[in-house]
């Protein structure tokens, strides 16, 4: 059961400092796929809500109107949809708040970045196609379908990502897939590479970020379902530990090694 609200905002164009981008656009306030290991359950302090992540949904009804008609501001400049929340939820498919958004920010030729987990994307390729500079990524953790119900809930499947990625892929617009978040011992990152590559146009790489409520919420997890792990979690996040600098140096060796695209983002 999820709570959903139209609310009005104020502004549509965020500054980040995720690497790579310039802003972001968020056009819901939180995510209705509801993963264990979502860090952007933050997002609750700044806007009041009290109920767990992922059974809210804020829709920023007038966000589209917000971007800005004629400006030179954002020419050249990598704006991502989204970092927050997923731009591509079911409610997308009604409500068209991010493809309005898509069709407003066009004449700013800007470089366009989308990160999703759905296959709503493909409805708006059209649109994306006259961007001149995009990139579409779709975001993977696992191949193994039962873990990834159990760490994205209410998220598309596997299956449908990759072939999402295909489709992107046959069509002509640059994608990328996010491996992200490599939860230790569970993702097996060579093993999505292997299965992928043929319609990958580059790979990201991001750890399991366990800021704030998201270890409480990981530890459960592996409490519940693989307590011989929730030790040497323990020791990666809490101790001195180089886990994360051998992961990085396999990464970096094996994609080189296959004369891979790849950029790693870890905390
Ligand atoms: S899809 Fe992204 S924003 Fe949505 S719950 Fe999952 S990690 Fe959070």
């Amino acid at each position: 059961m999820i709570i959903v609200k139209e609310v009005e905002s104020k502004s549509i164009l965020s500054k980040t400092a995720i690497p790579k981008a310039d802003y972001v656009i968020n056009p819901y306030i939180g995510c209705s796929h509801g993963c264990i290991y979502c860090y952007a359950r933050f997002m609750k302090r700044f806007t009041g809500h009290k109920e767990p992540w992922g059974s809210f949904l804020d829709i920023k009804i007038n966000s589209p109107q917000l971007v800005p008609k004629k400006t030179n501001k954002y020419h050249d400049k990598y704006i991502l949809i989204s970092s927050v929340t997923d731009p591509y939820l079911q409610f997308e498919r009604e409500y068209q708040i991010t493809r309005k958004i898509l069709e407003n920010l066009l004449p700013l030729d800007l470089n366009l970045m989308i990160l999703t987990k759905s296959h709503l994307v493909l409805r708006d390729l059209d649109i994306i196609k006259k961007f001149q500079k995009k990139e579409v990524g779709i975001s993977i953790s696992t191949l193994d379908e039962d873990l990834r119900k159990k760490l994205e809930p209410s998220a598309p499947s596997i299956q449908s990502r990759l072939n999402t990625l295909n489709r992107i892929h046959k069509q002509g617009v640059r994608n990328y897939l996010f491996i992200s978040p490599i939860f230790p011992y569970l993702t097996d990152w060579k093993q999505i590479i292997d299965l992928t590559r043929d319609y990958v146009d580059y790979y990201m790489f991001e750890n399991l970020n366990v800021i704030g409520s998201v270890w409480p919420s990981v530890k459960k997890f592996l409490d519940e379902n693989h307590p011989g792990l929730t030790e040497e979690y323990h020791q990666i996040y809490f101790k001195d530990n180089i886990y994360w600098e051998m992961v990085k140096y396999e990464i970096i060796n094996f994609c080189e090694n296959e004369n891979l695209e790849f950029e790693i983002y870890f905390h």
